[in-house]
């Protein structure tokens, strides 16, 4: 996989026409992770291409790593919403976003798994983390797509002034993705050293 002309260029990389985005993006210093909360990384990628849909994103990750990229890297995607990141509000003026397909936070009723529209989840993809607010169920994501993803991450840092990797929760009170089965420690490793505050970026 390799960044070509701000957009990525592999087998497993499908564009997905998404023409309400047209804002220039420059010099991008952050990077944004999130859930879409939703079923097949596809079926998102469509919904959020849609010029009906008030949301987008650069790039949607399958959960058997087959990407959809929307927006060029160099255009400003609507993801963040109203956020701020170290008193600098509206991120989606200085990042890019990249949404996992995982359907967020599980309902448990007896012994299995629901989301909260309705599907199954079977056993095998159910994260249960102990925290704050006590057990909680939340739809793993697969090893596959978090490698992709975090190959992404790197390539986007190679190309971009990265210095910051956050997930949505981190931006907004309002979301709470990429959410509690997100593993931001082995995520980090993986990606690896993102760029120096201020220190520039070579051209993409
Ligand atoms: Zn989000």
């Amino acid at each position: 996989m390799q960044i070509l002309s701000h957009v990525l260029v592999s087998p497993n990389v499908t564009r997905v026409a998404c023409d309400k985005n047209r804002t220039q993006l420059a010099a991008p210093d952050t990077i944004v992770m999130h859930y879409t909360g939703g079923g097949d990384a596809r079926s998102s990628a469509l919904y959020l291409a849609d010029p009906a849909t008030k949301a987008s994103a650069h790039v949607v990750v399958a959960r058997d790593g087959q990407v959809f990229q929307l927006v060029p890297f160099n255009t400003r995607a609507w993801h963040a919403g109203v956020s701020a990141l170290e008193g600098r509000t509206n991120v989606n003026a200085f990042s890019i976003g990249i949404e996992l397909a995982n359907a967020g936070r599980l309902t448990r009723r007896d012994d299995r798994w629901f989301t909260w529209f309705g599907t199954e989840i079977p056993s095998s993809e159910v994260c249960v983390v102990v925290g704050k607010e006590g057990i909680t169920y939340w739809h793993a994501y697969t090893p596959l797509q978090l490698r992709v993803a975090a190959r992404i991450c790197q390539l986007l840092v190679k190309h971009y002034p990265i210095c910051h990797l956050v997930g949505h929760s981190d931006i907004t009170t309002r979301k709470q993705d990429p959410g509690l089965a997100f593993p931001w420690e082995s995520f980090r490793e993986m990606v690896g050293e993102l760029r120096q505050p201020g220190g520039g970026g070579e051209a993409a």
